[in-house]
This record gives structure tokens, C-alpha cells and sequence, in this order.
């Protein structure tokens, strides 16, 4: 890290004796999670240059920058990233990314803080997981926009259009979700899942939410914690838990193993995408896909 942070600085001076070239006239944007990044994708379209850091599958509590990374954000008109710490391993180089004409925005920072799930493992001491209530990601929607157009105010029009047009996407997709999760009963809203990504989910749509590892991935679930949650589930009888794209298995897998050594069979619900898309270019590539995936498998495997 300090490594990065000495070619950073560098970079960083030397670009600031140079004006930023851009190839097209376009803005170049970088962003960090996968969920960010659709999301600049939807109202930047093609009048920005996008780079998006971190790809499908990727866990961005554990994500650290590349030199290539660096390169792009120095080269960067604009970056946007998650914040409230779920960028663990950024946070450093971010905060040393700050200037009078760059500095990263944090869009988990613009959310009213007294609404947030509290926690003690992050330091922002929030949960950062804020993409899982969709009210919080058109606030994301409305910051974007409004960067971009301060940025690039020739295209404000175009940026106003297209979040217009997302936001009623959003609000669409609200309603679809809720109809659907409406079909499950309330006594069978349980969700066991690898880490402890989905409170707010919970918190929205009515579930008791349980994360074998805690909110960030870097802490391991232990023993103890497979054999409580394991009786939690037969007293539960819990007819199904889940995998993350973004997790490792072997964790979930092992549960599975403890609860049916106890006599009682629960099944792997399917893999739910928590802290990054699926594949690009596929449906579960985008956010609004990636929501609508995960609650047809939550709710189709726990009915
Ligand atoms: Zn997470």
C-alpha cells in the first residue's frame, strides 16, 4: 500500500503540471463497485468514459488497488465510490486522492446518517450495504447526476433525461419486488445468507436477516458460530440458506453439513448477488436485474 501511495503522489504531481488529456472530449469517470458502476452507466450513457474498477464476483472489503488502478484514478475527471468503510481497503488512497478540483465522492455519504443501520466493525460505524434499499440508491441516482452535470455542463439535459428515466425505472422496480415478496409468508422471512450483507433488505421488506460471517468478509465465521446458527435453523425449520457470488462457498456449505448432521435437510437456496453484479452484459449484470434475481431466489427457495 504504501508502494501505491508513493506512485500515487507522484502521479498526482505530475498531473498537475500537465492538463488532463482526454482522448474523446469526454469526461472520464471512475468508479469502484459494480453496482456503482451500472448505475453511472445509466445516466452517463455514451457521453462518458467509464472505467469501473472492481469486476463480477469481486468482494470489495478485500479489494486493494493495482497500479493500473492508480493510473485511472489519477487520470479521472470524476470518481465515485460506496463509502461508509466498505471500500476498506481504498479508504487510504482516497483520502489521499483529495484536492480542490478531485476529490472522490463518497455516495453513501449523502444519506441522512440517522437512518442508517448502525455497526460496530466498520469504521464509519454505519452499515455500508446502503445499495440494498432502493430509496438510498435514487439518492445515489440524484447525486450522480448532479456531478456529472456540474462537471459537464453542455450535456446537463441529456443527464436530466436519462435520470428521469431511471429513477422511474427504480420506482418500477420497487413495486415488482414488494408484489413478489408479498407472496411469502411473513413466518417464513428468514434469510441465512454467507456475510451479513442484506440488513437493510431486511429492515425493508421484512426479513430477520442472519450472516454467518459478520458485515465485512474479512472476519471468518468460527465453529461456534456454525453450530449456533445450525440450531437456529432446525428451530427455524429453515427450508433453505444461501451462497454469495461474492463469498466463498465453503462457508454456507459447511452450515449446510452441520444442520444436516443434526437430522434436519436445508437446502442451498441458490447464490444471491450481494456486494457486486453478475457478469456483464448478462440481466443479473445490472442492478435493477440483480435485485429482481435475488428475490425470486430468496422467495422461491424459502416458501
Ligand atoms: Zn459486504
Amino acid at each position: 500500500m504504501k508502494k501505491l501511495l508513493f506512485i500515487l503522489l507522484v502521479y498526482a504531481t505530475l498531473s498537475s503540471c500537465n492538463t488532463n488529456k482526454k482522448e474523446n472530449g469526454k469526461l472520464n469517470v471512475v468508479t469502484t463497485t459494480t453496482m456503482i458502476t451500472d448505475l453511472v452507466k445509466n445516466i452517463g450513457k455514451d457521453s462518458i468514459n467509464i472505467n469501473g474498477l472492481m469486476g463480477s464476483g469481486v468482494d470489495p472489503h478485500l479489494y486493494k488497488a493495482s497500479e493500473g488502478d492508480v493510473t485511472k484514478l489519477v487520470n479521472a475527471d470524476v470518481i465515485f465510490y460506496n463509502g461508509l468503510h466498505l471500500e476498506g481497503k481504498l479508504v487510504e488512497v482516497f483520502e489521499k486522492m483529495g484536492s480542490s478540483t478531485k476529490t472522490p465522492i463518497a455516495l453513501g455519504e449523502e444519506i441522512d446518517k440517522s437512518t442508517l443501520i448502525g455497526s460496530d466493525y466498520f469504521a464509519s460505524n454505519y452499515d455500508p450495504h446502503v445499495w440494498f434499499n432502493i430509496e438510498y440508491f435514487k439518492q445515489f441516482t440524484k447525486k450522480v447526476t448532479a456531478v456529472l452535470i456540474e462537471k459537464d455542463a453542455k450535456n446537463a439535459k441529456y443527464y436530466k433525461a436519462n435520470e428521469t428515466e431511471y429513477l422511474a425505472k427504480l420506482n418500477t422496480l420497487q413495486k415488482t419486488i414488494t408484489a413478489k415478496i408479498e407472496t411469502l409468508p411473513k413466518d417464513k422471512r428468514i434469510l441465512v445468507t454467507a456475510h451479513d450483507a442484506f440488513n437493510y433488505f431486511g429492515k425493508n421488506y421484512g426479513f430477520e436477516v442472519v450472516g454467518l460471517q459478520g458485515l465485512s468478509t474479512a472476519t471468518e465465521a468460527g465453529v461456534k458460530d456454525v453450530q449456533n446458527l445450525a440450531n437456529f435453523i432446525i428451530e427455524k425449520q429453515l427450508k433453505a440458506v444461501f451462497v454469495e457470488s461474492s463469498v466463498p462457498k465453503r462457508t454456507i456449505e459447511a452450515l449446510q453439513k452441520a444442520v444436516n448432521a443434526k437430522g434436519h435437510n436445508v437446502q442451498i437456496g441458490g447464490t444471491l448477488y450481494s456486494d457486486a453484479l453478475g457478469s456483464a452484459g448478462t440481466t443479473e449484470g445490472t442492478y435493477i436485474g440483480m435485485f429482481e434475481y435475488n428475490v425470486n431466489t430468496i422467495v422461491n427457495a424459502l416458501k
